[in-house]
């Protein structure tokens, strides 16, 4: 069940082949998690907690598929019998996921009582319910403390799997009755293994990918299966150009209108942060961390609020690039 922004409850897929094993940096959580199913120590509610493009959310659908399988082979879903298939057709009656309905939009407590009653009301298969909160960042208040009460009350047989790229903005009411599990970037090599599998006959230079992706493997996938690495690369191309001068923030403003905006700040911000890196050998100009601190603030703003003139933030945001260098020349 898809629980998403307007209460609807819709059908989705979610690929199977992908998702029945975990992705290859998530092994040791993996192989802890299938212990604590063996031996009965499985936690009420766990707590994903990763970077965007680190995978959490396809752990926590390789969670559900582990724990909703009724053929379980060597700690692995078999992706054959009806609780998989089921799974897979966004049909199984005790899988219940929770996400805004647009990306960067808020969880609503409309949403998280929805669930509740769902569960509860659901006819279990037998087995586990397993709900999927993704991100748990973007319950706002009263979604949080809707949930709040199910986590106190757990039903039996019951795991909540919260996804979060930003613990420290879910309250602490909630993070404290979570068991918090942290999955970190993988090292380059592995990463970059495991992303040369999925390019296979493309024409990219994974490592360079990678960098530009900083580290992320499942940003770099969709980075070489997408366009957003030439969207990427027009981007960097014009803060370069503002740079030399020889591009108007104005103009540059208006040409980024075309970009998903949490797409856009998230480009500049490894922009800027790479450049500073870059740099920091040769003390890097002190108006660059500023530029970074007020980038940050201008993300959070973009995730937290509904319509923001864009047009006018990134002219104000390009203004102020344009004039760090201005010094320079
Ligand atoms: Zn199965």
């Amino acid at each position: 069940m898809i629980i998403t922004g307007n209460v609807s409850v819709s059908e989705t897929t979610i690929n199977l082949k992908d998702y029945l094993l975990p992705l290859p940096w998530h092994g040791e959580f993996w192989q802890s998690f299938n212990d604590r199913i063996d031996s009965q120590r499985l936690p009420h509610a766990i707590m994903l907690n990763a970077l965007e493009g680190v995978g959490a959310e396809s752990l926590a659908y390789s969670m559900a598929y582990r724990l909703l399988c009724t053929n379980v082979q060597s700690g692995v879903a078999c992706g054959r019998c009806s609780g998989c298939l089921t799974l897979a057709a966004g049909t199984h009656p005790d899988f219940f996921y929770v996400a805004p309905e647009e990306k960067g939009k808020q969880i609503l407590v409309k949403q998280i009582r929805k669930l509740c009653e769902s569960v509860v009301k659901t006819s279990q298969q037998g087995g586990w319910k397993v709900v999927v909160i993704n991100p748990a960042d973007s319950m706002n208040r009263n979604a949080a403390n809707a949930l709040l009460k199910s986590l106190e009350e757990p039903e039996a047989n019951t795991i909540l799997i919260l996804i979060s790229n930003r613990l420290s903005v879910v309250p602490t009411t909630i993070r404290s009755r979570c068991q918090i599990e942290s999955l970190s970037v993988p090292s380059k090599e592995i990463a970059s293994q495991w992303l040369s599998g999925k390019a296979e006959g493309k024409q990219v230079n994974i490592d360079e990918v990678l960098e530009i992706a900083n580290g992320l493997p499942l940003l770099a996938l969709d980075y070489i299966q997408g366009d957003g690495l030439e969207n990427r690369q027009q981007v960097e191309a014009l803060l370069d150009a503002m740079r030399h001068a020889n591009e108007t923030p104005l103009l540059v403003a208006q040409a980024c209108q075309k970009y998903p905006p949490d797409d856009l700040i998230d480009w500049i911000l490894s922009y800027v942060h790479r450049l500073i890196v870059g740099e920091l050998q040769n003390k890097p100009n002190p108006a660059l961390f500023l530029f970074l601190d007020k980038l940050i603030q201008a993300r959070a703003w973009l995730l937290s609020s509904a319509n923001i003139n864009t047009q006018l933030l990134w002219e104000e945001l390009f203004i102020e690039w344009a004039q760090i260098f201005q010094s320079q020349r």
